[in-house]
């Protein structure tokens, strides 16, 4: 990825054979970078091994040994068993032999022969006396090149089968001896980290001492953070730079909107407007993150911003990840929107759906509506406002006048897609929602180029939600619970996960969820909903729970959005634990909105540590910051944003969540960069600037 003398390929190396230049190609290390970043995923301390164990532990050991024997035998089920008895260094009679096993790997048997010194890693476990590793980690030690793979902090590599840590280890060892450390360019801007980049490569593969292995680390991971906050800032630099219009109108409608609203604003809502409105107004294009929690009403703020938007003669667009969503979205504009006379359109993958509103040809509509004859016309006659899946950007059809685009539920949509957005010919405003707070690191990463509002405030009057963990065995008394809060008068969801994704699995699942369900709680009206519900049946059964005529809506996780009825107050979530951590928090998000206290039963059987610390989590806290970072650590970074589509470069070293204060700093270092040189144009800065086109390789790889 550099210019300089790591971008040089492993084949110019005349001590690397062509044959295994080409294997390590194919483990995709075609440059000296590429080698020399593949860090090592442990350490073993070689200066001194541990005693061979006498008892199991969870506790892995690295130990040095000689070979006895090696004895195959074969199992039932023709599988077979590779057994290595290994002997400690200086054995007397009474240090005990270690055992190791492989099943059904035959290399082993190919590789190990009895009088060979080897050294092995793992989790010894004991049976009879007699003390086991299966299939550790071993390493053959042999005369030539110790000083490279013993006495000393030795590096253990993630490998794949044909590379083994010597020839890998040996090769790493060389480069570095080869490589003129000192004249490499350092990738942090001075003073940010004291320790030279060339020391910091050969530490982090051969390390003097832990000390100094922490210190290499520190400084890559900054390098890293670094590399990647350019690029992010590169990007912001981009797209400000381009022109924008002013998308914003005078805003009475939007103070119609508001004087409808059966409740005032949050100050935190006025606040996210006001700076929403002054990105609009401006000519350069808005680049905005909207935070806020479950239920601080973001929507309502969106709204605000389309309307902006539509009555400055622009189109908006609302853009959410599944059609469901969508839909949900779509209803609650026209619920909100249509009384205004805005035209709305929803458009997803499978359907097309323009507004019922009739279409105005002339501008007339703006005039009824705001009542102000010459008011800004619209440049389109067709809809004002399009809400639709992601799918939307695909599609130029209906967004010729594209002033808005507000992007719901953003994780599963990055850097890249927004760039998409971007590109179109006329910039438009750029909003993006999350549904779920997201950690602060990720904040400063994967929209680090963006500004942020944040609503830091919840609506008043909210009743409080207790949550508790139940297994099945107490699903008798949480109906009983259920039927009593019933009885006087509030309603509950029950929700389960769907099992099978076939369309006729779901609709067999949900009947018997159903008729279970109903039969425990009758007399009490219950209704199903499900992803399968056609649209129109699902408004009506949803009316029917919003006004009270059902008490108990059975469902799949279709009402992690938009549904709101103040009313409900109890949550029976069972399987809980097949959920995310963040859905359960959007589950939840749909009691508590009104002014009883709420309840939400999580009903599982799970015994696993990351289900029990999942749920655990839930029943401790309602704050969506504390729930997605529990989140980052459960699943870690790439199943939250699934990297490729957070459209950032990959991590190799550091650690979105443990690193953070090291983000911080390199966020920090980048964005001073850019204010004393916006183009990076300095000379001094060119290596900056690799670095970015390095990224932005680094991360189209990733893609295609
Ligand atoms: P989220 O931020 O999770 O998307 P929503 O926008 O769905 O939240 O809002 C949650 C609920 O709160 C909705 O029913 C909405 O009508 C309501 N709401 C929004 N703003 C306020 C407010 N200022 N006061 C009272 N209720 C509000
Ligand atoms: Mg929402």
């Amino acid at each position: 990825m550099s210019e300089g003398p790591l971008a040089k390929p492993l084949r110019e190396f005349p001590w690397i054979p062509p044959q295994r230049a080409r294997q390590f190609e194919r483990f995709g290390i075609t440059t000296l970078e590429d080698l020399l970043t593949r860090y090592p995923k442990r350490y073993e301390d070689r200066r001194t091994f541990d005693h061979f164990p006498r008892t199991e532990s969870e506790q892995p050991v690295c130990v040095c040994g000689t070979v006895l024997g090696v004895a195959v035998k074969r199992l039932r089920g023709g599988r077979t068993m590779v057994e290595v008895t290994l002997e400690e260094e200086m054995a007397t009679a009474l240090s005990p032999r270690l055992i190791c096993r492989w099943f059904n790997v035959y290399h082993v048997q190919k590789m190990i022969a009895s009088g060979q010194k080897l050294i092995v890693f793992g989790k010894p476990k004991e049976r009879a006396g007699t003390l086991y590793i299966d299939h550790p980690e071993f390493e053959i030690v042999e005369g030539e090149e110790l000083s490279i793979h013993v006495n000393r902090i030795t590096p253990v590599y993630r490998l794949t089968e044909g590379i083994t840590q010597r020839i890998f280890r040996g090769a790493v060892f060389r480069v570095l001896e080869e490589l003129d450390l000192a004249s490499l360019d350092d990738r942090l801007p001075a003073g940010l980290d004291p320790t030279p980049f060339g020391v910091a490569l050969r530490q982090i593969h051969f390390p003097d001492s832990d000390a100094d292995r922490e210190a290499a680390r520190q400084h890559l991971v900054l390098g890293e953070f670094f590399a990647m906050q350019l690029f992010v800032g590169a990007k912001r630099t981009e797209s400000v730079s381009r022109p924008g219009r002013n998308h914003c109108g005078p805003g009475d409608l939007m103070e119609r909107f508001h004087a409808g609203l059966p409740f005032p604003l949050t100050g935190a809502q006025h606040r996210a407007i006001a700076e929403i409105r002054a990105d609009l107004a401006a000519l350069c294009p808005m680049n905005r993150l909207l935070h806020g929690d479950v239920g601080s009403g973001k929507t309502l703020v969106a709204l605000s911003a389309m309307l902006l938007c539509v009555e400055s003669g622009s189109q908006a667009a609302l853009m959410a990840p599944t059609q469901i969503l969508a839909e949900q979205h779509y209803l609650n504009c026209k619920r909100w929107l249509a009384p205004l006379g805005i035209n709305i359109a929803l458009r997803t993958g499978s359907k097309r759906t323009e507004s019922a509103m009739p279409l105005f040809d002339d501008g007339a509509w703006l005039d009824s509506v705001v009542g102000k004859p010459g008011a800004v016309r619209p440049a389109t006659s067709g809809p004002q406002i399009i809400i639709g899946t992601h799918a939307l950007l695909y599609e130029a059809a209906g967004l010729n006048n594209l002033g808005l685009a507000v992007i719901d539920e953003q994780h599963k949509f990055g850097v890249l897609q927004r760039a998409r957005l971007i590109e179109q010919s006329t910039v438009p405003d750029v909003l993006v929602m999350t549904a779920t707070p997201i950690p602060r690191t990720l904040t400063m990463t994967v929209y680090g180029d963006l500004d942020v509002s944040t609503l830091d405030e919840m609506p008043a009057h909210r009743g409080k939600i207790v949550t508790a963990l139940r297994d099945t065995s107490k699903l008798p008394d949480a109906t009983a619970f259920i039927r009593k809060e019933l009885e006087a008068g509030r309603q509950a969801y029950i929700v389960y996960p769907l099992i099978e994704e076939s369309d006729k699995l779901e609709a067999k699942a949900a009947a018997q969820e159903f008729e279970k369900w109903q039969k425990l709680l009758a007399p009490m009206r219950c209704e199903l909903l499900h992803g399968r519900i056609d649209p129109a049946e699902k408004d009506v059964l949803m009316e029917k729970f919003r006004n009270g005529q059902a008490q108990v809506l059975i469902a799949t996780s279709v009402i992690e959005v938009g549904i709101d009825v103040p009313n409900a107050t109890i949550m029976l979530i069972e399987n809980a634990e097949r959920f995310g951590l963040a859905q359960l928090h959007q589950l939840r998000g749909r009691i508590g909105r009104g002014k009883h206290k709420s309840w939400c039963i999580l009903i599982s059987d799970a015994t696993d540590p990351i289900s029990l610390e999942k749920l655990n989590t839930l029943e401790e806290t309602a704050d969506g910051f504390k729930i997605a970072e529990a989140d980052l650590r459960l699943r870690g970074p790439g199943d939250i944003l699934g990297t490729a589509q957070s459209g950032l470069p990959p991590l190799k070293l550091g650690n979105l969540l443990s690193d953070q204060a090291w983000m911080r700093a390199a966020r920090e270092a980048a964005i001073r960069l850019f204010k004393s040189d916006p183009q990076l144009d300095r000379p001094e800065h060119r290596p900056f600037r690799d670095l970015i086109t390095g990224q932005r390789k680094l991360m189209l790889a990733q893609i295609s």
